[in-house]
């Protein structure tokens, strides 16, 4: 049974409270900025370093770009001097290599790129705009925004997603709740890159302030208008959303049920790259959990690392937690604290380490009952422990989206999500 087509929506206690409504903290970095030199598949081999060693950087300087393939370009978070590079940790859990700035703590900045006027512009004009600007998906996914504008055929509608359902992360509510006018300019942008008449902005049913700000923001903005949607998990996933508001699938991509999914952080970035030629340089990130002594929304600067984010919300509240990278249910955790904030994230969140209690599974099905993508989470784990590869394929682990639901539902307290990522593992090497 599908999520959302029986009576098993799930709605997961949200923490939102530890965050949502403190000021947001300012923070800089000790003394480096560690800028990923990675994006997506690329990795630093992919990319034309535009600096050299010892020159001087404002906040907006173009650093590098990718030498062929989807265009990135990744700009300084700060003013300094650039050092060069190095290898570190990376919140995908693999080494990678980092372009390292040591920041003088002025934050001097230039405009990474001229300001347009998107309604002097033609469509494609926008796009390409958008391309060169970097704009990319900034509710975790880090995709190039212009790629899903380059051919809109069949579109008839947007939806931004503003429904944010993982526990604890409350950045894009942070976002749009201080920023609703460049939202709305966003959305208009949008409106038009995608040749539609209407974008609807989707918020939790259980977020009335927000909802009423945004409605107050998009009052005179033509076919911008407020959907509502119920607080059940995972209503962020765009397959989801594209269910609940316009009530069609797809096979691949939303623009099969004629639809662009977008990211309101994302649509703000792109205000902000119009009006005022801003890059994606500093972000909102939610630093929450029962593992944080003082649970926050931070401002900081790519690149900043994570460690230093931790010292300023208090430390840790224990001795032994779990540090992940994104929510608790589709976050990765990882072994050190030693990694940096990424363009694309949105949250690290802290749990105490709690002891490995499961037991056996029961048989109760309930982790096949609660997923969303109509998966049999329990048999793949089966196939998983026999290392039976053709029964991974057959039972379609690859379509896991990695929500974690399984996981929460099981009363024997297994893992299931992680089986299910191991067998998405083991096909993808099977298919290579
Ligand atoms: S983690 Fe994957 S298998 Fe588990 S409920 Fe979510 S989509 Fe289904
Ligand atoms: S929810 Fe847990 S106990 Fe129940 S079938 Fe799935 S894995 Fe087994």
């Amino acid at each position: 049974m599908s999520l959302f087509l029986g009576s098993m929506r799930q709605h997961i206690p949200g923490h939102k409270e530890l965050t949502e409504k403190s000021e947001v903290l300012h923070l800089m970095p000790k003394q480096n900025v560690y800028i990923p030199l990675v994006h997506g598949r690329s990795t630093d081999k992919d990319f034309n370093v535009l600096v050299s060693e010892g020159d001087a950087v404002k906040v907006g300087t173009k650093l590098a770009e990718t030498k062929a393939g989807l265009y990135v370009p990744i700009y300084s978070s700060v003013s300094g001097t650039y050092k060069g590079t190095e290898k570190r940790m990376h919140s995908s859990m693999r080494p990678q290599v980092h372009m390292v700035i040591e920041a003088d703590g002025k934050q001097e900045s230039i405009q990474a790129f001229e300001p347009q006027d998107y309604t002097k512009l033609s469509r494609q004009e926008c796009v390409d705009f958008v391309q060169q600007a970097g704009i990319i998906g900034l509710g975790g996914a880090g995709f190039p925004t212009y790629v899903k504008y380059g051919k809109p055929n069949g579109v008839d509608v947007v939806l931004i997603n503003a429904v944010e359902c993982e526990p604890f992360i409350t950045a894009d509510y942070r976002n749009v709740m201080d920023d609703p006018q460049d939202l709305v300019t966003g959305c208009l942008i949008m409106k038009k890159m995608a040749e539609v008449d209407q974008v609807y902005i989707c918020i939790k049913e259980s977020h009335p302030d927000l909802i009423e700000q945004v409605k107050k923001a998009c009052a005179n903005a033509q076919g911008v208008d407020v959907r509502p949607v119920p607080d059940v998990y995972p209503m962020g996933w765009e397959r989801v959303l594209v269910r609940e508001v316009l009530h069609k699938e797809y096979g691949n991509l939303p623009a099969e049920a004629g639809a662009i999914v977008d990211n309101a952080t994302t649509a703000i970035a792109m205000a902000q790259a119009f009006t005022r030629g801003q890059a994606i340089t500093q972000k909102t990130v939610t630093i929450s959990g029962n593992g944080i002594k003082k649970p926050s929304n931070v401002s900081v600067p790519v690149g900043m690392p994570v460690n230093e984010i931790i010292e300023a919300c208090g430390g840790y509240s224990c001795d032994s937690v779990r540090v992940i990278a994104g929510g608790p249910m589709m976050g990765k955790t990882l072994i050190k604290d030693e990694f940096v904030i990424d363009r694309a994230m949105n949250a690290i969140t802290v749990l105490k380490h709690v002891e490995d209690d499961a037991i056996e599974c029961l048989r109760c099905g309930r982790c096949s009952d609660h997923c969303p993508a109509g998966l049999q989470p329990v048999r793949i784990s089966m196939a998983v422990k026999a290392n039976d590869v053709d029964e991974m394929i057959k039972r379609g682990a690859s379509s896991c989206i990695e929500c974690g639901l399984c996981t929460y539902v099981c009363p024997s307290h297994i893992n299931v999500t992680e089986n299910v990522r191991k067998a998405k593992r083991v096909i993808a090497l099977k298919k290579k």
